[in-house]
């Protein structure tokens, strides 16, 4: 007879795990009191960043950081009120900001990109959903030279993992995004960038695909989750008792909430963003543009042209401050030749973001029958077919491909 197992959250990590584990043979269920892709999967810049190795903690960021914090509706903000909750986590963010650890986890990082690529194809193509997937690279600029030479180390170790970038001349780069003013920036070309013309509707049919072939779907939230050695026993928010041989939690940035009833809570916190969508942007973008002087991206989607980023340090239910969406509309202004701003429609979402940067991809230490999969941070849409992958061998209890330690619950 074939186990169980409940998969908890439909986001792009959570659908992607269902995916796996039912090739695997398991007979699945998915829950989540929304809608598969509707919660931090909604509404993100879309891009499978492979090359993005580098951690957010590194030697010279407490120096930017300053400025960034001074604008109100700058790239990064932390909301007074939240800052005490939120140090234990700055402090472990700070501790892996030397340039040891800093390659140690790009490395790691690169354990997990080396394969999206091809997970993304293996998923695409099982779920009929490889129309919403462009590879065509992505374009990233600095506002000046002097900005683009500091960060030159980044370069210098991503190369040294295997992710090149090229950089552009003028003329190329005008050939490829005619509309886009730098001045005396710089551009360059991301090979292994590819982007998605829908992140929610590729994580809808990755969960279709699943149901139409014998899994079940459950909307509901789970309250409280336990387990021992006889199976994982659920209940949920309108009274339903669930039990199941096998649970993973990929629950994103709510995942501590299940986390701490089965072992404890973890080192993360919701690191919010924000979008402005224009279903008329009055130009005709072919690919994503990132400025990492401004902090945002730009990626043209099957419904209009997104614009997303900022880093908003606040408690999980915190009400947004959509003044945040709206400057990255003037940030985009910015960079983009008559680009039309009448019609955006606001968003808000969580990212769920480990003081390390590594997500947690791993057995739980005290139950041999519950798994986690969860704290992506900004590689979620990235790494989610990945981590699908990896974690249903790990329930199937085939040995790991990879070195695991690093992404271990209770590293
Ligand atoms: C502005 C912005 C831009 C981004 N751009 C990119 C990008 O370009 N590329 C990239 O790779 N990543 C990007 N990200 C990050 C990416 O979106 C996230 O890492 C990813 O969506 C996380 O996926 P997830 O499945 O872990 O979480 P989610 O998509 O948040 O899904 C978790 C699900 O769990 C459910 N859930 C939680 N608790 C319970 C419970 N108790 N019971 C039932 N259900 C529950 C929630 O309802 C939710 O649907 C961006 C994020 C933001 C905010």
């Amino acid at each position: 007879m074939s186990k169980h197992c409940v998969i908890i959250g439909a986001g792009i990590v959570g659908a992607s795990c269902a995916w796996h584990l039912q090739r695997k043979g398991l007979d699945i269920t998915l829950i989540d009191s929304e809608l598969p892709g509707q919660s931090c999967t909604f509404g993100n810049a879309a891009c499978i960043s492979a090359s993005s190795v580098i951690p957010f903690s590194y030697p010279g960021l407490i120096k930017k950081t300053p400025g960034w914090m001074l604008d109100p509706l700058g790239p990064m903000r932390i909301r007074p009120r939240d800052l005490p909750s939120l140090l234990p986590w700055f402090w472990k963010f700070w501790r892996v900001s030397n340039m040891p650890k800093v390659e140690a986890i790009a490395g790691m990082q690169a354990l997990l990109m080396r394969t999206v690529a091809a997970d993304y194809d293996e998923i695409l193509a099982g779920a009929k959903a490889t129309h919403l997937k462009v590879s065509r690279g992505a374009i990233h600029v600095y506002d000046t030279e002097k900005e683009y030479l500091a960060e030159q180390w980044k370069r210098d170790l991503s190369a040294r993992l295997g992710f090149e970038t090229q950089r552009l001349e003028p003329a190329q780069l005008k050939a490829m995004v005619p509309s886009l003013k730098l001045e005396d920036g710089v551009a360059m070309l991301m090979p292994d960038w590819q982007h998605l013309l829908n992140p929610a509707k590729a994580t809808e049919l990755i969960a279709e695909h699943c149901f139409t072939n014998g899994g079940k779907w459950l909307q509901d939230r789970i309250t409280s989750a336990s387990a021992n050695s006889s199976g994982v026993h659920l209940q949920t928010e309108s009274g339903r008792r669930i039990k199941a041989d096998k649970l993973v939690v990929a629950a994103g940035a709510w995942s501590n909430f299940i986390a701490e009833q089965l072992d404890h809570k973890v080192s993360m916190i919701a690191k919010r963003g924000y979008h402005a969508m224009l279903s008329n942007p009055g130009i005709d973008l072919r690919y994503p543009v990132m400025s990492l002087s401004r902090v945002f991206v730009m990626t043209p989607l099957e419904d209009g042209l997104r614009i997303a980023g900022t880093a908003e340090f606040a408690a999980l239910d915190a009400a947004p401050d959509y003044r945040r969406a709206k400057a990255l509309l003037k940030q985009a202004s910015h960079y983009l030749e008559g680009l039309q701003v009448d019609d955006a429609s606001e968003w808000m979402g969580s990212r769920p973001m480990m003081a390390d940067s590594i997500p947690v991809i791993s057995m739980s230490p005290r139950h041999q029958n519950v798994f986690y999969a969860f704290g992506h941070g900004h590689y979620g849409l990235t790494q989610g077919p990945t981590t699908g992958r990896i974690i249903s061998a790990m329930v199937a209890g085939h040995e790991p491909e990879i070195d695991l330690a690093a992404f271990r619950f209770d590293r």
